[in-house]
């Protein structure tokens, strides 16, 4: 089962860093959106990233272009039926999904391996809207992509071995570390980073501390590269507010119940850092 073309969907944030590093080690990449403008702002992003790689002598111009060449605009999920593996990282929203992976399954082909970068959500219940549940698969690359090591890979209740095994393989072709991890709620990773982001937006919204103070005391006591609530606001506060409630649904536990803080600044549209505001905000 080998990987040449890859479809990535969603060229937000975390799509548009899996493009990247898929472009990186040799995969031709279709990067697909909903319009052309948002294909544009990803494509965008990469090309940044790599003209900083360059600036730093750590690529050469030619290799930024052989990068760049790799890399295909797609607004039509049409084009899955020339892939070998499609990467899902659209919005957290498992109607969203399910509507994705459903489309694809008619029209990827039967080869076709679909991989979620889904932060939380069940593949086994993104598998139950294809006819090929063997097939998929979770990929959940961490933010930013081209920095970060971990691939955390999560099998479905019906992911065949050699779909593992392949997906396995690839990533260590992206220069990346994968962890085998089964299909439970926010998998490992989210389980216990989001309980922890909530309780410290707990923290502010019960006056315990200012902001600044909340991400010091994590920062310097704690040893943690950077502040939860400033984390949140790199993560999206949206995406924080979905994987807290798929936690809560899937657990029907109240320990996992989102803070209405969050709920409040995303119904707001303060996302975080991608809109411009969140608990900080940037210009
Ligand atoms: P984002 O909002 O930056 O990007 C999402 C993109 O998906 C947008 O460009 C949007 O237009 C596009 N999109 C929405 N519906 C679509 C559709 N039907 N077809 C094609 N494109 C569609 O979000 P993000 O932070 O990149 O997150 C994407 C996924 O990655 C989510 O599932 C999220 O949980 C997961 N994830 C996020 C992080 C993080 O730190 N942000 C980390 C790991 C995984």
């Amino acid at each position: 089962m080998e990987v040449k073309k890859v479809m990535v969907i969603g060229a937000g944030q975390m799509g548009s860093g899996i493009a990247q590093v898929c472009a990186q080690a040799g995969y031709e990449v279709l990067l697909n959106d909903l319009k052309a403008e948002y294909i544009d702002r990803g494509l965008g992003v990469i090309k940044k990233n790599l003209s900083r790689q360059v600036s730093k002598e750590r690529m050469t111009e030619a290799e930024m272009e052989e990068v760049l060449r790799r890399l295909q605009p797609s607004d039509n999920l049409e084009d899955s039926g020339r892939v070998d593996l499609v990467i899902e990282a659209a919005v957290e929203n498992i109607e969203i999904k399910a509507d994705i992976f459903k489309r694809l399954d008619g029209i990827a082909p039967d080869h076709a391996i679909l991989a979620s970068n889904t932060s939380s959500l069940p593949i086994t219940e993104i598998a139950a809207a294809t006819k090929r549940p063997e097939k998929v698969i979770g990929m959940h690359f961490m933010n930013p992509v081209p920095v970060m090591k971990l691939v955390e890979i999560i099998r479905g209740l019906a992911t065949a071995d050699e779909v593992y095994t392949a997906i396995e393989e690839m990533t260590h072709k992206l220069g990346k570390v994968p962890v085998e991890v089964n299909d439970f709620p926010g998998f490992v990773s989210n389980r216990i980073l989001m309980p922890m982001i909530n309780e410290a937006i707990y923290t502010l919204y019960e006056g315990v501390a200012e902001k600044e103070a909340i991400d010091e005391v994590m920062k310097l006591g704690m040893n943690h590269p950077m502040g939860p609530l400033t984390l949140a606001d790199f993560i999206g506060l949206d995406t924080c507010l979905y994987i807290m409630e798929t936690l809560h649904e899937g657990f029907g536990d109240d320990k996992y119940r989102p803070c209405p803080l969050l709920r409040k600044y995303v119904k707001a549209g303060w996302l975080g850092k991608k809109s411009g505001r969140g608990f900080y905000q940037y210009s």
